[in-house]
């Protein structure tokens, strides 16, 4: 008898705490779905937007017919504060106003990982030199794509990334000029710069070539700085990995710094051609050579 009712009670109390549990796990899980909700609603409320037509009205309502308070230029930048319909709501003059969503594009943060805005490379000067220019058109591949213009575009990709990690960059040439292959490493050996990088695409007579790969002209820091970037590069890049070459280039082998010259695919390859065009690739291998860089000065 004595047994039966201490086993009651047991289950009884038992019963009771499994209960206590049970809701303390229920309340638990409200409070974590509520804050990872407003966790959420906050990073969709805080994305950045910009105007992507050369001129945008601002209305006070999210309609075509709400008054215009004002207009927005090209390239302006705002913060979405919430949607309805086709329009964002925005802050404008610190009141709220309306645009209509089809006429902007979000602003792409440059780069997620802490490294990139920690001003890790401080201390350091790259010289970054895009290849040819003016009077010189380097490779002609399809279409009548010149060589000196991707790479133009791409070394100012690989400058921003540089910049945004706190390094003093110098670029040999910031426009369609001609450099002399003598004032480039002039340019170097003037700054002393702790790495030197020269951006080129390549070409050959058979279509079917294809690649990207990096050159140094010293063993020692040069091929240590060539092994680091073309390992990011290689983790990045979808193109035929070609390697780490040696090569007598002039820039390399009268450059005093840590200098590579890096081939980044063949404009005479089409498929080459359609990838190193697009946003993605030129960001994917400034974001790579970055990195390469970095770890080849900081580890
Ligand atoms: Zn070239």
């Amino acid at each position: 008898m004595d047994n039966l009712k201490y086993w009651h009670q047991f289950f009884y109390s038992k019963e009771i705490t499994m209960k206590v549990f049970q809701n303390l796990i229920a309340m638990f899980s409200f409070f974590l779905l509520l804050h990872m909700f407003a966790i959420t609603t906050e990073a969709k409320n805080g994305d950045t937007y910009e105007v992507i037509v050369n001129s945008l009205h601002v209305r006070d309502s999210p309609s075509t017919t709400g008054e215009i308070i004002g207009t927005l230029q090209k390239g302006n930048t705002f913060t979405k504060l919430t949607e309805k319909s086709g329009w964002y709501q925005i802050n404008y003059n610190g009141e709220k106003a309306w645009v209509a969503s089809n006429y902007v594009q979000p602003v792409e943060p440059l780069q997620d990982d802490i490294f990139f805005s920690s001003g890790a490379l401080s201390d350091y000067t790259i010289v970054v030199d895009p290849g040819h220019g003016g009077k010189d058109p380097g490779a002609i591949g399809h279409n009548g794509v010149l060589e000196k213009d991707i790479i133009l575009t791409t070394s100012k990709k690989i400058a921003d990334y540089l910049n945004s990690t706190g390094a003093n960059v110098i670029l040999t040439r910031t426009n369609d000029k001609f450099v002399s292959l003598d004032k480039r490493i002039e340019i170097s050996n003037t700054n002393k710069p702790d790495a030197f990088i020269s951006i080129h695409y390549n070409s050959f007579s058979m279509e079917n070539v294809g690649g990207f790969n990096t050159y140094y002209y010293s063993y020692g820091s040069d091929l240590e700085l060539a092994n680091s970037i073309h390992t990011s590069l290689a983790e990045e890049v979808n193109l035929r990995n070609r390697g780490v070459l040696r090569d007598d280039y002039r820039v390399l082998r009268y450059n005093n710094s840590p200098a590579v010259l890096i081939e980044l695919g063949f404009i005479t390859n089409s498929n080459d051609l359609l990838v190193i065009q697009t946003e993605e690739y030129q960001s994917g291998v400034a974001k790579a050579i970055t990195n390469g860089i970095k770890k080849f000065l900081l580890e």
